[in-house]
Protein backbone atom coordinates (compact mmCIF):
# COMPACT_ATOMS: atom_id res chain seq x y z
CA UNK A 1 0.00 0.00 0.00
CA UNK A 2 1.75 3.43 -1.26
CA UNK A 3 -0.68 5.62 -1.80
CA UNK A 4 -0.58 6.28 1.90
CA UNK A 5 -0.80 9.82 1.42
CA UNK A 6 -2.95 10.24 -1.36
CA UNK A 7 -6.43 12.15 -1.42
CA UNK A 8 -6.06 12.56 2.54
CA UNK A 9 -7.86 15.88 3.76
CA UNK A 10 -4.71 17.57 6.28
CA UNK A 11 -6.68 19.32 8.20
CA UNK A 12 -4.69 21.83 10.33
CA UNK A 13 -2.81 21.17 13.00
CA UNK A 14 -3.80 24.16 15.08
CA UNK A 15 -4.86 23.28 19.15
CA UNK A 16 -1.57 23.48 20.62
CA UNK A 17 -1.70 20.26 21.99
CA UNK A 18 -2.45 16.69 20.22
CA UNK A 19 -5.55 15.78 21.75
CA UNK A 20 -7.30 19.01 21.01
CA UNK A 21 -6.13 18.20 17.61
CA UNK A 22 -7.92 15.19 17.42
CA UNK A 23 -10.54 16.71 18.79
CA UNK A 24 -10.55 19.01 16.13
CA UNK A 25 -11.04 16.39 13.31
CA UNK A 26 -14.76 17.63 12.56
CA UNK A 27 -14.82 20.82 10.29
CA UNK A 28 -17.68 22.91 11.88
CA UNK A 29 -18.00 21.18 15.19
CA UNK A 30 -20.28 23.34 17.04
CA UNK A 31 -22.74 23.42 13.92
CA UNK A 32 -25.60 20.38 13.49
CA UNK A 33 -25.91 21.34 9.29
CA UNK A 34 -22.53 21.97 8.80
CA UNK A 35 -20.16 19.57 10.77
CA UNK A 36 -18.62 17.47 8.45
CA UNK A 37 -16.84 13.78 9.85
CA UNK A 38 -12.82 13.70 9.11
CA UNK A 39 -12.70 10.34 10.15
CA UNK A 40 -14.74 8.41 7.89
CA UNK A 41 -12.48 5.26 7.69
CA UNK A 42 -9.96 3.78 9.70
CA UNK A 43 -8.08 3.96 6.95
CA UNK A 44 -8.64 7.94 7.41
CA UNK A 45 -7.87 7.53 11.16
CA UNK A 46 -4.34 6.12 10.51
CA UNK A 47 -3.73 9.10 7.62
CA UNK A 48 -4.46 11.16 10.56
CA UNK A 49 -2.16 10.13 12.85
CA UNK A 50 0.55 9.79 10.62
CA UNK A 51 0.22 13.81 9.98
CA UNK A 52 -0.12 14.09 13.36
CA UNK A 53 3.06 12.18 13.92
CA UNK A 54 1.65 9.65 15.97
CA UNK A 55 2.61 7.13 14.07
CA UNK A 56 5.66 6.10 11.63
CA UNK A 57 4.70 5.55 7.90
CA UNK A 58 5.91 1.91 8.28
CA UNK A 59 3.83 1.45 11.35
CA UNK A 60 0.93 3.15 9.66
CA UNK A 61 1.86 0.71 6.96
CA UNK A 62 1.69 -2.32 9.23
CA UNK A 63 -1.30 -1.04 10.74
CA UNK A 64 -3.26 -0.38 7.58
CA UNK A 65 -2.01 -4.21 6.35
CA UNK A 66 -3.51 -5.21 9.72
CA UNK A 67 -6.72 -3.85 9.85
CA UNK A 68 -7.51 -5.74 6.22
CA UNK A 69 -7.19 -8.74 7.97
CA UNK A 70 -9.37 -8.01 10.75
CA UNK A 71 -11.54 -5.39 9.06
CA UNK A 72 -14.38 -5.77 11.59
CA UNK A 73 -12.33 -4.86 14.99
CA UNK A 74 -10.98 -2.07 12.49
CA UNK A 75 -14.50 -0.65 12.22
CA UNK A 76 -14.70 -1.27 15.85
CA UNK A 77 -11.21 0.83 17.15
CA UNK A 78 -12.89 3.55 14.52
CA UNK A 79 -15.89 3.94 16.67
CA UNK A 80 -14.19 3.71 19.65
CA UNK A 81 -12.03 6.88 18.34
CA UNK A 82 -14.68 8.87 17.09
CA UNK A 83 -16.21 8.31 20.62
CA UNK A 84 -13.50 9.58 22.46
CA UNK A 85 -12.89 12.09 20.21
CA UNK A 86 -16.34 13.45 21.39
CA UNK A 87 -16.09 13.22 25.00
CA UNK A 88 -12.63 15.03 24.42
CA UNK A 89 -14.37 17.43 22.37
CA UNK A 90 -17.30 17.62 24.91
CA UNK A 91 -14.99 18.16 27.75
CA UNK A 92 -12.84 20.64 26.85
CA UNK A 93 -15.94 22.71 25.34
CA UNK A 94 -17.15 22.83 28.86
CA UNK A 95 -14.03 23.66 30.11
CA UNK A 96 -13.52 26.39 27.51
CA UNK A 97 -16.28 27.66 29.20
CA UNK A 98 -15.55 27.72 32.59
CA UNK A 99 -18.00 24.58 33.04
CA UNK A 100 -17.55 21.07 34.83
CA UNK A 101 -17.35 18.60 31.99
CA UNK A 102 -20.30 15.76 32.59
CA UNK A 103 -19.27 12.13 34.05
CA UNK A 104 -20.17 10.22 31.15
CA UNK A 105 -17.10 11.93 28.98
CA UNK A 106 -15.00 11.29 32.05
CA UNK A 107 -15.77 7.60 32.28
CA UNK A 108 -15.27 7.34 28.82
CA UNK A 109 -11.73 8.99 28.69
CA UNK A 110 -10.98 7.37 32.36
CA UNK A 111 -11.98 3.97 30.61
CA UNK A 112 -9.42 4.58 28.22
CA UNK A 113 -7.02 5.39 30.14
CA UNK A 114 -5.98 2.03 31.77
CA UNK A 115 -5.47 1.10 28.58
CA UNK A 116 -3.45 3.90 27.47
CA UNK A 117 -1.01 3.58 30.07
CA UNK A 118 -1.26 -0.06 29.54
CA UNK A 119 0.78 0.93 26.00
CA UNK A 120 3.68 3.08 27.49
CA UNK A 121 6.67 3.12 28.95
CA UNK A 122 8.77 5.24 30.93
CA UNK A 123 12.03 5.81 29.52
CA UNK A 124 15.57 8.41 30.52
CA UNK A 125 15.85 11.37 28.34
CA UNK A 126 18.30 14.10 27.90
CA UNK A 127 17.07 16.31 31.15
CA UNK A 128 13.85 14.20 32.03
CA UNK A 129 11.99 11.63 31.80
CA UNK A 130 9.45 10.63 29.02
CA UNK A 131 6.71 8.78 28.07
CA UNK A 132 7.51 6.36 25.00
CA UNK A 133 4.74 4.15 23.00
CA UNK A 134 5.30 0.67 22.80
CA UNK A 135 4.73 -1.10 19.92
CA UNK A 136 1.93 1.00 18.85
CA UNK A 137 1.59 -0.90 15.57
CA UNK A 138 1.03 -4.46 17.20
CA UNK A 139 -2.83 -3.27 18.24
CA UNK A 140 -5.10 -1.70 15.83
CA UNK A 141 -6.44 1.04 18.54
CA UNK A 142 -2.23 1.50 19.83
CA UNK A 143 -2.73 5.55 18.17
CA UNK A 144 -5.08 6.55 20.77
CA UNK A 145 -2.85 6.13 23.85
CA UNK A 146 -0.74 9.44 23.09
CA UNK A 147 -4.39 11.21 22.42
CA UNK A 148 -5.14 10.38 25.82
CA UNK A 149 -2.15 10.68 27.60
CA UNK A 150 -2.25 14.35 26.10
CA UNK A 151 -5.39 14.89 27.24
CA UNK A 152 -4.95 13.62 31.03
CA UNK A 153 -1.87 16.05 30.79
CA UNK A 154 -4.12 19.01 30.56
CA UNK A 155 -6.74 18.13 32.69
CA UNK A 156 -4.19 17.53 35.68
CA UNK A 157 -2.52 21.00 35.14
CA UNK A 158 -3.89 24.36 36.30
CA UNK A 159 -2.21 26.31 34.35
CA UNK A 160 -3.16 24.87 30.81
CA UNK A 161 -6.46 24.00 31.81
CA UNK A 162 -7.05 27.96 32.22
CA UNK A 163 -5.43 28.41 28.39
CA UNK A 164 -8.16 25.96 26.77
CA UNK A 165 -10.28 27.75 24.20
CA UNK A 166 -12.88 27.49 21.39
CA UNK A 167 -12.68 29.89 18.27
CA UNK A 168 -14.92 32.73 18.34
CA UNK A 169 -15.69 32.41 14.73
CA UNK A 170 -18.96 30.52 15.74
CA UNK A 171 -19.68 27.42 14.67
CA UNK A 172 -15.79 26.32 13.68
CA UNK A 173 -15.86 24.61 17.03
CA UNK A 174 -12.17 24.08 17.05
CA UNK A 175 -10.36 23.91 20.28
CA UNK A 176 -6.87 25.37 21.17
CA UNK A 177 -4.13 25.79 23.93
CA UNK A 178 -4.05 29.70 24.19
CA UNK A 179 0.06 29.85 24.88
CA UNK A 180 -0.04 33.64 24.01
CA UNK A 181 1.56 35.36 26.41
CA UNK A 182 -1.11 38.38 27.44
CA UNK A 183 -4.32 35.47 26.57
CA UNK A 184 -5.52 37.02 23.50
CA UNK A 185 -5.78 34.46 20.97
CA UNK A 186 -9.48 34.34 19.44
CA UNK A 187 -9.61 32.22 16.84
CA UNK A 188 -8.76 28.74 15.68
CA UNK A 189 -6.66 30.61 12.79
CA UNK A 190 -6.24 34.05 12.11
CA UNK A 191 -5.97 33.11 8.37
CA UNK A 192 -9.24 31.76 8.45
CA UNK A 193 -11.92 32.54 11.43
CA UNK A 194 -10.05 35.57 12.15
CA UNK A 195 -10.19 36.98 8.59
CA UNK A 196 -13.92 35.65 8.46
CA UNK A 197 -14.47 37.45 11.44
CA UNK A 198 -12.44 41.18 10.06
CA UNK A 199 -14.60 41.43 6.92
CA UNK A 200 -17.79 40.90 9.01
CA UNK A 201 -17.24 43.46 10.37
CA UNK A 202 -15.72 45.42 8.20
CA UNK A 203 -18.79 45.27 6.08
CA UNK A 204 -20.92 46.04 9.20
CA UNK A 205 -19.41 49.15 9.18
CA UNK A 206 -19.36 50.27 6.20
CA UNK A 207 -23.54 49.32 6.19
ZN1 LIG B 1 -12.21 28.73 13.89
Amino acid sequence: MSDINKDVHKPDLLGGRLCLDFANTVSWHDSSEKSQELLTSYEKLINWSLHANILKEQQSLSLLKKAESQPAKAKEVLQQAVELRESIYQIFSLVSNNETPVSKDLSILNEALGNAYGTMRVVPGKNKFSLELLNCEETLDGMLSPIVQSAIEILISEKELSRVKKCEGAPCGWLFLDTSRNRSRRWCSMADCGNRAKAKRFYHNKK
